[in-house]
């Protein structure tokens, strides 16, 4: 028999879990079955479900016509869970659970109301309500208007800490008895969050797995491998200092130099090295020549502009906050008139420098022009 779409969309949810539960009580019981030669469509779609959360790819709902369908999830998270303790990268499993928390708040944004109601009573164990249909709400203080749920402010709490946006903090909220009105999003939001944070927690220990699943491992781990060298920090070297834009070129001189950098500045020098791949070691250096340098504050501002992959600043944002020399007219370089972006400015130098071009009038011939100083 078919199983439900709706169990399959939602592995967290109670019907999903009893489901798994009869058809696989523990790990053991879960890789007896994976081990059958006729389940390995399910060990295949566990594969593809990984490499879909690893690449921040779609997370599709399996497509085979049979209850162990269910299992699709279950292998998946073995799977992660036996690369996390083989290479000690328990982070994979945050990778995987955001991934698989993304695709969940995508299913909820066109999922009926009374199977969310459901997922969030029966499943999760929260109390939420319904604010009304959109006439009932029209007679609420317009401030109120557009929140089609309320929810307990303990289940409430239970996830929206973890968001950084404002809106989640509890004092930005309105607090009526309890209850916390939330719009039908916010709620999706609140559900995917839960499953994430329900992913992270859930450690699993892992046996040794049968040759198909070892099979998928290992051709993870490499595919892991191959993605951590290509990651890893280029070297820094003389060669790519004069690849520097002006801009940047100012303001590592500056640095170096000892002279007060803005914090703007920092930030887009921060994130122009990262994007080009300069490793954190090489950045404290730079940085710690500023006169008001202090160590952990400086490795704390690395880690969070790291962390939060933030795009170093475009030209226009530098011409704006006054850190282009070629605007300001105290450098020129012509290679600037033909980009938008310091980081192509790198890009086209470093593939100049790598091919001995010293003769930029080439410029004029192949590139438009972008930008007049
Ligand atoms: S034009 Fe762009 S790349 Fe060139 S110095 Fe100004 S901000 Fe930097």
């Amino acid at each position: 028999m078919a199983v439900s779409i709706e169990l399959l969309k939602y592995p967290f949810s109670v019907e999903a879990r009893s489901a798994v539960q009869r058809m696989a009580n523990d790990v053991g019981s879960l890789i007896t079955i994976l081990k059958e030669p006729g389940n390995n469509d399910l060990v295949e779609e566990a594969e593809e479900r990984v490499y879909a959360a690893i690449t921040q790819s779609e997370i599709k709902v399996p497509e085979i016509d049979r209850d162990e369908a269910l299992l699709v999830y279950q292998a998946a998270r073995l799977i992660v869970e036996k690369v996390c303790l083989n290479l000690n990268r328990p982070g994979l499993r945050s990778i995987q659970a955001e991934a698989e928390s993304k695709a969940v708040n995508k299913h909820l944004s066109s999922e009926r109301d009374r199977v969310v109601r459901s997922l969030c009573t029966d499943s999760l164990g929260w109390q939420i309500e319904s604010t009304g249909t959109t006439i009932e709400r029209s007679r609420l203080p317009l401030s109120l208007r557009s929140f089609e749920y309320r929810i307990r402010f303990e289940d409430f709490l239970e996830v929206a800490p973890s968001f950084r946006s404002m809106r989640w903090k509890l004092i930005n909220r309105h607090l009526d008895a309890g209850w916390v009105p939330i719009r039908k999003s916010e709620l999706h939001r609140l559900m995917s969050g839960k499953f994430k944070k329900l992913i992270i927690q859930s450690e699993i220990r892992v046996p040794t797995l049968p040759r198909r699943l070892t099979e998928a491992v290992q051709r993870f781990e490499s595919e892991m491998e191959t993605r951590r060298k290509e990651r890893e920090p280029t070297e820094y070297t003389d060669e790519s200092v004069s690849a520097f834009p002006p801009c940047i070129s100012q303001l590592h001189q500056d640095s170096i130099n000892q002279k007060n950098v803005p914090h703007f500045g920092r930030f887009a020098m921060a994130a122009f090295f990262f994007k080009i791949g300069m490793g954190k070691d090489e950045m404290m250096k730079i940085f710690r020549a500023a006169p008001d340098f202090i160590q952990s504050l400086a490795s704390y501002q690395i880690d969070h502009i790291k962390g939060k992959e933030y795009e170093p600043p475009k030209c226009k944002t530098m011409q704006d906050r006054g850190l282009c020399p070629v605007a300001l007219r105290t450098a020129f370089d012509s290679l600037c008139i033909y980009i938008l972006h310091p980081v192509q400015f790198y890009e086209t130098r470093s593939w100049e420098n790598s091919k001995g071009i010293t003769d930029h009038s080439w410029y004029a011939r192949k590139r438009t022009r972008r930008q007049n100083f």
